[in-house]
């Protein structure tokens, strides 16, 4: 085990709790590690060849990422048991977050959730990195006032001219840009399509995107122009900036860069944001 990643010394370093949820390979189990940091640990049901590989592929990408708001990876166990320890979010998803809290969550809060996670993006970005699944489904609530983009499980790094084609068919289509639907196009500007969407859904309070629709009638609907509708509680600053975000052309929207200018002034407000 590589000293950088082991953190498996002795049988009582990590005690393992309830189950907090299922994953994509496996449980993921509340746990401590030793006898002090709360963690959740990600485990892999078939773990063998392969499907291995693919479930430490998340952890090999979160080890390079240090951000107040992106999931910490607190280390990786390779061998059996094969897990992958994170620090713990105890609020959960922020998608039931949102269900829960809907009538206390003031407009000014989701607007700071919304700034926290472009400023995770904008990070990826300067990495040339690409996400892939951003949705309020991967996004972890650490307290009322932090949220962390987690679920780097079909990330991706991507050389800066190129752009990452995917192979894999569990693609979230309602959050997809039409390049990424119709060509497996994925780059940081359809990061930054996904990101609209996931604030719409931050606005909407986790409802589903296109929820009237089946995932193979959306390209046509994006190709007519048709868009998300704005949510009650969306500021329409925010909404004009969501519109942006959804220009059919990738090289047409903004870059997370510009993101976090334009959502750092929508909640401080002062008169200079005007026309961002
Ligand atoms: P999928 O790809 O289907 O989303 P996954 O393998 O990426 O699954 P996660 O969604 O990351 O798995 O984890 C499953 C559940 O475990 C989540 O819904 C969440 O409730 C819980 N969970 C995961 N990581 C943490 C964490 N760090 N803190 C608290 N809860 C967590």
């Amino acid at each position: 085990i590589p000293e950088h990643t082991a953190i498996y010394d002795g049988e009582d370093d990590i005690v393992v709790g309830r189950i907090l949820g299922e994953g994509f390979f496996g449980e993921v189990h509340e746990g401590v590690y030793k006898k002090r940091t709360r963690v959740a640990i990600k485990t892999c049901k078939d773990c063998s060849g392969d499907v291995k590989e693919k479930f430490l592929s998340e952890a090999d990408l979160m080890k390079n990422l240090d951000h107040p708001h992106i999931v910490r990876l607190i280390g990786v166990i390779e061998f059996d048991p094969v897990w992958i320890v994170m620090e713990l979010y105890e609020h959960g998803e922020l998608g039931n977050y949102l269900v829960e809290q809907q009538y206390i969550l003031s407009i000014a809060r989701l607007t700071q959730y919304c700034l926290q996670i472009c400023n995770a993006l904008a990070y990826l970005e300067g990495l040339n990195m690409v996400h892939r699944d951003i949705a309020v489904r991967n996004i972890l609530v650490a307290s009322a006032e932090c949220v962390k983009l987690g679920d780097f499980g079909l990330s991706r790094y991507v050389d800066d001219q190129e752009y990452y084609k995917a192979s894999v068919s569990r693609l979230p289509i309602k959050w997809m840009a039409p390049e990424s639907i119709n060509f497996r196009r994925f780059t940081s500007a359809s990061d930054v399509w996904m990101f609209g969407v996931c604030v719409w859904e931050i606005f909407s309070m986790a409802q589903q995107p296109f929820s009237w629709l089946e995932n193979g009638q959306v390209i046509n609907l994006l190709e007519s122009g048709t868009r998300l509708g704005k949510p009650q509680k969306c500021p329409p600053t925010i909404y004009s900036l969501l519109t942006r975000c959804w220009s059919y052309e990738p090289h047409s929207r903004p870059t997370f860069r510009d993101l976090v200018l334009s959502f750092r002034c929508k909640l401080t407000n002062p008169p200079i944001c005007a026309s961002l």
